[in-house]
């Protein structure tokens, strides 16, 4: 677990020099025109560095969870924003992978192989994202057909979504387990993205709401069965949760990096303020925290990689390296001083990109009470 192999060391020097030449130099423009970054998504996607989880017989590279972690480290190293784009797909794709047929995985995750197409991962809706049984939408049988009516909400890449993995009620009265995942394509009739939020940080991911009139969606879109979208939808965090946490680790050593390098430049009191022990424990809680941070995603990865349940882990990970993350873009701030509130520096956009690891994906709340119960339910 400890030791990477020659192949994974190689994966991650080749995410490395990606993340360094084609997402750094343009991170901040992505930042301040909050423009979409195609064009480094299709050079990632010339390179394999996306979807990398597709399983080789749809044509992808069959990487597994700490593999993918290692990628996902280096690109959020080089830009949270284009890397939230960019691993969306992956979410999209994570229950279409465990629960669709062959047939549509051939046809929805070979598609993205094929061309630098994008997917989004459509389950938040306006009052139901923690309470993810509160949502509206519904699918209703008709012949062959399913006829989809509901409005999501924050969705990721929604703008620019070649097709849509979204859940909704088939059946209100079962709660969870009356909850359907389908394959929507964006082309369909009654398909509509909302406008771009404008957010805090990570501004070139693209995040809208969209709505389904009356959409109607063949049988054979069906993900899994009827009746199991919650589990899906839910079971793909256990493959996410971990890379995501990897994202915010990535992150977190750009902050440390760049806090480091300052803290050795800047001089107070006639000395460079690495030497007041304030800044220098500073640092030193950053460094521990990124290492422990990036072991816990570690682990919940190679428990994936072996078949085992991570879900405990999974949530661990995304907690522990959430807040971390957060905690050491804000002191990477402060060690900058007033330079550090100022857009000419670099760590001002690390802390903005940084808060939304505590909210995606499941909020850092929703994530102690997963494990609370994985502790106390399962036992
Ligand atoms: C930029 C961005 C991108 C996103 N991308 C996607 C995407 O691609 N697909 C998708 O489906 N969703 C996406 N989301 C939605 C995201 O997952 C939700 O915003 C998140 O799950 C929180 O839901 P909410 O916003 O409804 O907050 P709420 O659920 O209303 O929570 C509000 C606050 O209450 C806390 N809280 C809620 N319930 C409890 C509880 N039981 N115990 C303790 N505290 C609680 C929360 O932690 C939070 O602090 C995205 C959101 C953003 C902002």
């Amino acid at each position: 677990m400890f030791e990477l192999t020659e192949t994974q060391q190689m994966l991650r020097d080749m995410a490395h020099d990606f993340a360094a030449n084609e997402m750094r130099p343009v991170a901040a423009h992505y930042d301040q025109t909050m423009e979409y970054p195609w064009p480094v998504i299709e050079k990632a996607h010339e390179l394999g560095l996306m979807n990398p989880h597709v399983p080789e017989e749809y044509g992808g590279m069959g990487l597994g969870c700490l593999d993918e972690c290692l990628v996902s480290e280096e690109l959020a190293w080089g830009c949270t924003g284009i890397r939230t784009a960019m691993e969306a797909n992956g979410l999209a794709l994570a229950p279409v992978i465990l629960g669709a047929t062959d047939a549509l995985k051939k046809k929805y995750a070979g598609r993205l192989i094929e061309e630098p197409l994008m997917a989004a991962y459509a389950l938040t809706e306006p009052d139901a994202g923690s309470d993810v049984a509160n949502m509206r939408s519904t699918a209703v049988k008709k012949g062959d057909k399913y006829i989809l009516n509901g409005s999501k909400m924050w969705i990721t890449n929604a703008g620019v979504a070649n097709w849509y993995f979204v859940v909704a009620y088939t059946d209100k009265d079962k709660r969870h387990k009356g909850m359907t995942a389908f394959i929507v394509e964006r082309e369909w009739d009654g398909v509509e993205p909302g406008k771009k939020e404008i957010n805090l940080g990570q501004r070139c991911s693209d995040t809208r709401a969209v709505t389904f009139h009356d959409v109607e969606i063949p049988a054979e879109n069906v993900v899994g069965e009827e009746g199991m979208g919650w589990l899906l939808a839910m079971k793909a965090f256990d493959h996410t949760r971990p890379t995501i946490s990897a994202g915010a680790v990535g992150l977190a050593r750009a902050a440390f990096e760049h806090a480091r390098q300052y803290a050795t430049e800047r001089k107070t009191m006639g000395r460079p303020i690495a030497s007041h022990q304030a800044i220098a424990f500073m640092i030193a809680d950053m460094f521990k925290d990124i290492e422990a941070a990036r072991l816990l995603a570690w682990k919940a990865a190679a428990l994936k990689d072996r078949g085992e349940r991570n879900t405990l882990y999974a949530s661990c990970s995304k907690v522990f390296a959430a807040d971390a993350c957060h905690r050491i873009c804000t002191d990477a701030v402060q060690i900058f001083g007033g330079y550090g509130y100022n857009t000419e520096y670099p760590v001002e956009k690390l802390l903005r990109d940084s808060k939304i690891f505590q909210i995606y994906e499941g909020t850092s709340q929703i994530q102690r009470l997963i494990i609370a119960r994985e502790l106390f339910d399962r036992v």
